[in-house]
Parts: C-alpha cells; sequence; structure tokens
C-alpha cells in the first residue's frame, strides 16, 4: 500500500503540476521544480494576442518563467528596495506563480508594466473583458474590499498583492469560465481565483 501512494506521488511529480494548482504564501513549489515556459500556455497566449490585434490592442510578454532561484534574485533585490512593503510586490521563492510556467506578466510593447499609460489602460481593460475567453485569469484582481485605506492599489486585504491587471495565469477555459463567471472581478467581493485553486503535490 505505502509503495501504491509512494508510486501515485512519483506519477504526480513527473506529470507536473495541475493547471489549478495553489501558490500563495502559505502553500509553495519545491525548489527543483523547474518546468520552463509551457507549452499549452504560450498557444493559448497566441491565441489571445491575435484576437486582440482584432481590436488594435497590442501586447508583449513583459516576464514569464521564473526559476526558483531567479525568483529568490529578484526577492532579493525587493528586499533592498522596499524594505517591509515588500512582501505586497513580489513573493518569496517557491511562492511565486511564475515559477509554474503559465504566468505571465504583459504590458503594450516598449512600456513598462503600471498605471500610467493609456495604452497599458487600454490593453488592462481588454484582459479584463476577454482574457478568461482564452482561458486566462488576473491573478491579483481590483479589490476594495473593507474600508479606506484597505483597497489593493495601496494595502491588500483581499489579494495578497497590490492589484496587478498585467499578471495573468493560465488555468484552462472551463475553469478560467467558472472563476469569471463567480465575479472574482468585481471589486467589492472577495472572490480570488485562488479560492478556486488546490495545494500541489
Ligand atoms: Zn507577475
Amino acid at each position: 500500500m505505502k509503495i501504491l501512494l509512494q508510486l501515485y506521488v512519483v506519477l504526480l511529480l513527473l506529470a507536473g503540476a495541475p493547471l489549478d494548482t495553489l501558490v500563495d504564501s502559505e502553500y509553495g513549489l519545491p525548489a527543483w521544480y523547474d518546468p520552463g515556459m509551457q507549452e499549452t500556455t504560450l498557444t493559448a497566449w497566441d491565441a489571445l494576442q491575435t484576437e486582440a490585434s482584432k481590436d488594435g490592442i497590442k501586447m508583449t510578454i513583459f516576464s514569464g518563467y521564473r526559476s526558483y532561484e531567479y525568483q529568490a534574485q529578484v526577492y532579493a533585490r525587493e528586499i533592498a528596495e522596499r524594505r517591509g512593503q515588500a512582501p505586497l510586490y513580489s513573493t518569496r521563492p517557491g511562492h511565486s506563480e511564475h515559477q509554474l510556467g503559465t504566468t505571465i506578466d504583459v504590458a503594450w510593447p516598449g512600456l513598462p508594466l503600471g498605471f500610467n499609460d493609456a495604452r497599458n489602460d487600454r490593453l488592462y481593460t481588454w484582459l479584463r473583458d476577454n482574457a478568461h475567453l482564452f482561458g486566462f485569469v488576473i491573478s491579483y484582481p481590483y479589490k476594495t474590499s473593507d474600508t479606506w485605506p484597505y483597497h489593493n492599489r495601496w494595502l491588500p486585504v483581499v489579494t495578497e498583492f497590490i492589484y496587478e491587471p498585467w499578471h495573468i495565469r493560465y488555468i484552462g477555459i472551463t475553469l478560467a469560465q467558472a472563476i469569471y463567471n463567480a465575479g472574482y472581478l468585481d471589486p467589492g467581493s472577495d472572490i480570488t481565483p485562488q479560492d478556486f485553486y488546490r495545494a500541489w503535490p
């Protein structure tokens, strides 16, 4: 029985993390998990980009797959720059959705990630309306929650990070539609994509 269980775990590991794997401050990925950027995600990204271009929206991948080691460097830099605020913007290694190989940060070509350009605003509005049709969700949608100043442009309460309209994760069309239909983009609701995920392995 024990051997069967171990075999089951090994098979799970070989198959890689399922699309609905929960990655947050509590549940992480092992340091050795190094899947690279996933083909299915890139295929969905191509379809998303093609549809967007029909509406005059351009986008490029600003940041894609990040290994455990790379995330460690990113986080060290954030800590150096932001100190106590760093956990609102970045996460310690093993706890970034970017390590799944299914998550990308997108921006208008030539622009950095951010709120201060009308082209990015157009792009992020388009993603809110259309990303789920291609199997993507916005991992940290805008939430007003509670009372001022506890909304996630400044002090996230409902989501673990500040509002990140650029950070999209591929989870497949069925689940993305379900999360969209549940109203996760409603700023007044506490629903987040993470409510629909499961820890792995
Ligand atoms: Zn991101």
